[in-house]
């Protein structure tokens, strides 16, 4: 009951054309079963043993997202199952799920991770890679790149995570002008509990949270 009010008091704050990912990582199965029968459908999952672990033991209809780190010898556990690959995060993560997915006959929907903040162990591209993935968008057959996902730096000055928010809305932007042939390159994937009313206000068509939903993960 605690989770269903959640998923419904958010959907209730969420502009129309703004989805809801709902963040099911460390959780159990019966907390994303509480989410589901509450209606909600889109889960994200960042680990890809979790992950393949988890979706025969969902219903079908279930949207998977896969928001983590990825290394290409683990593409077999997630490629199959995901409708959105949220977390695509270097040119070589590109090429090979592109690789991937012409082999197996399918297309990906894809998010390019821009690396924002200071911390140095993040992954992510830079503005110039991506732009170098948009022109030669054509040598993706396997993709189609649908936009980019961010996350703030982890602190509490809410002006710094809104400079950096506005600055992936503003390269969405640029992209779009850039790249006018770019088809459904659409989607800013930004905002998690502790910012997504700040994410909102920068433009966000996808939220992506875990605690505000099913509580504090345990490690
Ligand atoms: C865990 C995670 C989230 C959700 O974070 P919460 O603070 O629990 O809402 C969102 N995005 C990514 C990429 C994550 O790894």
């Amino acid at each position: 009951m605690r989770i269903a009010s959640k998923i419904n008091s958010l959907k209730r704050e969420l502009p129309s054309g703004v989805k809801l990912v709902a963040v099911s990582k460390f959780h159990p199965v019966q907390a994303l079963m509480e989410a589901y029968d509450a209606g909600q459908r889109a889960f994200a999952e960042s680990r890809p043993q979790e992950f393949a672990a988890k979706v025969p033991l969902m219903p079908a209809d279930v949207e998977w997202h896969f928001i983590g780190h990825l290394q290409t010898n683990k593409l077999k556990l997630v490629l199959p199952y995901a409708s959105m690959l949220q977390s695509v995060d270097s040119v070589h993560l590109l090429d090979a799920v592109s690789s991937w997915c012409m082999a197996a006959g399918k297309r990906m929907d894809v998010l390019l991770e821009l690396k924002l903040g200071a911390e140095e162990t993040k992954h992510g591209l830079s503005e110039d890679e991506i732009f170098d993935i948009m022109r030669r968008a054509a040598d993706y057959a396997g993709v189609r790149i649908r936009g980019l996902m961010g996350m703030a730096t982890n602190t509490d000055d809410a002006g710094v995570i809104k400079g950096e928010f506005l600055r992936m809305a503003e390269l969405k932007r640029r992209i779009a002008e850039a790249f006018p042939d770019a088809e459904g390159f659409d989607e800013l994937s930004i905002g998690m509990s502790s910012d997504y009313r700040i994410a909102l206000e920068a433009g966000s068509t996808m939220v992506r949270i875990g605690t505000s939903i099913f509580g504090p993960r345990e490690y």
